[in-house]
């Protein structure tokens, strides 16, 4: 069923802007709050939140059920999320819920779950600089209203080789000032759902106030929400319904 606003739930780890003045300084409200803060002033869409304090991270079985597409920020604490969280959003995900894998969650475990690989890539730590984005789809709903490339003035390096697999589409790539480059957003099917990795967002770097970003955030999660009916089975038992009856 098609739900209309999208039923958002934005999940961050939520530590490090309690613990680290410079990313509470960029974030005052929050990671998760500044993309609900986006979500809510475009509008289409009723946002909840949860970080990973929360009791069961704020992932209750009902919030999950209840969710259309998920956004995931995590970085230092993958490994405190508990497993059978995990699992409920993985099977959520099967079920047809959109997931929207940001930055260095990367190496969380839903993400290595769904992909089934390592999920790691190069890094250079500490060293903020300039990156390119380039659209390498223009025309997919992902980076509708977005240039065939756009600058970000601070960010992180993540560079190739990603070990994914193969995405479905490759949207963007990054190329760096050191000459690396990062396919930076990329999308998968996985069972029902659709899976979505977006690159820029580390905690210290203002990325998730870019507009472009927001808009590629906002384009990802309308485009990941489920626009089928999440049990396919559904469909065989009415035909063999129909059937029976002739
Ligand atoms: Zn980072």
């Amino acid at each position: 069923m098609i739900h209309n606003p999208i039923r958002v739930t934005i999940w961050n780890e939520g530590r490090h802007e309690k613990r680290k003045p410079e990313a509470a300084a960029v974030y005052p409200k929050g990671i998760h709050g500044a993309l609900a803060d986006h979500l809510n002033k475009a509008g289409g869409f009723t946002v909840r939140t949860g970080v990973l304090d929360d009791p069961q991270h704020g992932l209750q079985a009902d919030v999950v059920n209840d969710t259309d597409v998920m956004l995931w920020w995590g970085h230092l604490h993958h490994k405190e999320v508990a497993d059978e969280v995990v699992d409920r959003v993985h099977q959520r995900v099967l079920d047809g819920m959109g997931l929207l894998v940001l930055h260095s969650a990367h190496f969380s475990k839903i993400f290595k779950k769904l992909m089934g690989t390592t999920c790691d890539l190069k890094w250079r730590e500490d060293k903020d600089e300039r990156v390119i984005l380039w659209v390498t789809r223009p025309g997919h709903p992902i980076v509708e209203g977005i240039d065939d490339h756009f600058i970000l003035p601070h960010e992180e390096m993540y560079g190739e080789y990603f070990d994914i697999p193969e995405p479905q589409t490759t949207f963007l790539i990054s190329s760096f000032s050191g000459g690396e480059v990062f396919r930076s957003g990329c999308t998968w099917s996985r069972g029902a759902g659709r899976v979505v990795y977006f690159r820029p967002g580390h905690e210290t770097f203002p990325s998730y106030h870019d507009k472009n970003v927001l808009r590629i955030i906002e384009n990802a999660v309308r485009w990941a929400a489920p626009t089928r009916p999440p049990k396919p089975v559904e469909f065989g038992k009415r035909v063999r319904g129909w059937i029976d009856q002739k």
